[in-house]
């Protein structure tokens, strides 16, 4: 099946063992955030979380 990133527009083809493609399956407008975007939004918001450290 092939899916779209929400995020940055990426296609990729997922087999049935993907976990999101239950989901993906059942709902062609269920968002999708590809394995680089989901890192990178993970990243942004363990930064964000980040107290400002004390010069
Ligand atoms: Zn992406």
């Amino acid at each position: 099946m092939k899916i779209r990133c929400s995020l940055c527009g990426t296609e990729q083809e997922i087999s049935k063992i993907h976990k999101d493609y239950q989901r993906l399956a059942r709902d062609p407008e269920a968002v999708y955030i590809c394995r680089n975007c989901s890192h990178r939004v993970q990243f942004q918001a363990k930064e964000a979380q980040k107290p400002q450290k004390p010069m």
